[in-house]
């Protein structure tokens, strides 16, 4: 008998009906979604808007191969993104998800520095504690150590940078603070392999799911782009979780003024209405990489106008609502509701905020942060105390030590109303 491959609930409730920040079961039994599946949800679900604009392009075309031709919405698509983007006239390539997004912008780092005779500079540096994807390139720039057992024969080529931690600094005792060992790191990692050899940088400018909502200060990032600069690194921002207005910008590389050159969303992108994510490269890179001729790369699905006509009714619906500014707001609002619900239970350690971007990390002692043993599942017996009391959230093992650490990730939709965040903080407080 085949059967879907299975999930790490042993009995997965059957979900058949959703509707705003709800879900509903066969059962009839409901789950406020505080998570947005997995960070993914920026308009709620089942927005009719969205629905009729996949249906309208459904009934148009479906699907025309992007190698030969191109479609309206894409056009379209490309030209509402070009302003919001924090680079100079970018373009713009679509996607199924972030982890071909991330591959996407790995492989046109690649052939910039190719097509401009730096046939040397090959190798990827990634900051620790960070998430790029589920293929191997992605993989290979993710710091999980338990990935690594596994898949470690096809991994290393990736040259990896500490893990930025505010809550837990690696450098807490380093003289200049955290921010100077980090921006020494990156110096040193760059000498001792070699400008030359370097492709490009590449980083969460808000961590998602492995440390969660961690970020560095303005100081760091305008000191690594000046590095970066510098040296002819590329600098490549994973905006997957992070970015299309999940911090209260609309990227999260607005917060600190920085201008990346390879910038890749997906996720709040499609509101999970479309499997799309997209890379974006400023102009004058994307310039050098088209007129080479050397870049041959895509995908089935790559540039199709169904994923543009959901992204692009998305993108004009976040505009026409004002949904950053409400992302920023209530992401206000709900920091306040968690601190109130759960900021003095000894075993949550830290609660981070950006916009309607949440990390609650659990810890065995508050006061020394020593996480729980990752063998006692902790965040997972939260999570499934959660769905009891009628909230689904999303997990991570959050890498306090080693493999151990508890962390639940929270992305409500941007239209939440504030009665629903102060719920979605009530029942996870009770949960835990
Ligand atoms: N990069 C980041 C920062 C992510 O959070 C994710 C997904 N969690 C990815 C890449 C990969 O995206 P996808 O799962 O859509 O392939």
């Amino acid at each position: 008998m085949a059967r879907p491959f299975p999930t790490a609930v042993a009995e997965p409730a059957k979900i058949t009906r959703a509707d705003g920040v709800y879900l509903w079961d066969e059962a009839g039994r409901r789950y406020m979604d505080a998570s947005g599946g997995a960070i993914a949800i920026s308009l709620g679900h089942n927005d009719p808007e969205i629905r009729q604009a996949l249906v309208d392009q459904q009934r148009a075309v479906a699907y025309a191969n992007r190698t030969v031709f191109t479609s309206q919405s894409l056009e379209d698509y490309a030209a509402e993104l070009g302003p919001i983007l924090p680079m100079e006239d970018p373009y713009v390539f679509t996607v199924s998800g972030g982890s071909e997004g991330v591959e996407t912008a790995f492989k046109m780092a690649r052939a910039y520095h190719v097509a401009r005779g730096e046939d040397s500079r090959h190798k990827i540096l990634a900051r620790g504690g960070e998430y790029h994807g589920a293929t191997r390139g992605g993989l290979d720039a993710t710091d999980r150590p338990a990935y690594d057992r596994i898949y470690r024969p096809w991994l290393g080529q990736t040259v990896k940078l500490p893990r930025y931690f505010e809550y837990r600094c690696q450098a807490p005792n380093h003289p200049d603070g955290c921010d100077d060992f980090h921006i020494a790191a990156l110096e040193e990692a760059i000498a001792r392999e070699g400008a030359n050899t370097i492709a490009a940088f590449v980083f969460e400018p808000v961590t998602g799911a492995t440390t969660g909502v961690t970020h560095a200060t303005e100081r760091y990032w305008r000191a690594a782009q000046e590095i970066c600069r510098r040296h002819g690194i590329l600098m490549i921002a994973d905006e997957v979780m992070c970015g299309h207005g999940r911090t209260g910008r609309w990227f999260a590389s607005d917060h600190w003024g920085l201008r990346p050159d390879l910038l890749v969303a997906g996720k709040a992108a499609s509101s999970a209405y479309w499997p799309l994510g997209f890379t974006a490269v400023s102009g004058p890179v994307g310039q050098v990489i088209a007129d080479s001729g050397i870049f041959v790369h895509g995908f089935t699905y790559s540039q199709n106008a169904v994923g543009a006509a959901v992204g692009l009714a998305v993108l004009r619906k976040m505009k026409r609502l004002d949904l950053v500014t409400a992302s920023a707001v209530k992401g206000k609002f709900f920091a306040d509701q968690l601190q109130a619900a759960m900021g003095d239970h000894p075993n949550v350690g830290d609660i981070r905020v950006k916009g309607l971007f949440g990390g609650v990390e659990l810890v065995a002692d508050r006061d020394t942060k020593a996480p729980f043993a990752r063998s006692e599942r902790t965040v997972e017996r939260v999570q499934a105390r959660a769905l009891a009391h009628g909230l689904y959230s999303y997990t991570s093992v959050g890498l306090a030590d080693g493999d151990n650490g508890d962390l639940l990730l929270l992305g409500p939709a941007y239209v939440s109303t504030e009665e629903e965040l102060s719920q979605m903080a009530a029942l996870l407080a009770l949960a835990i």
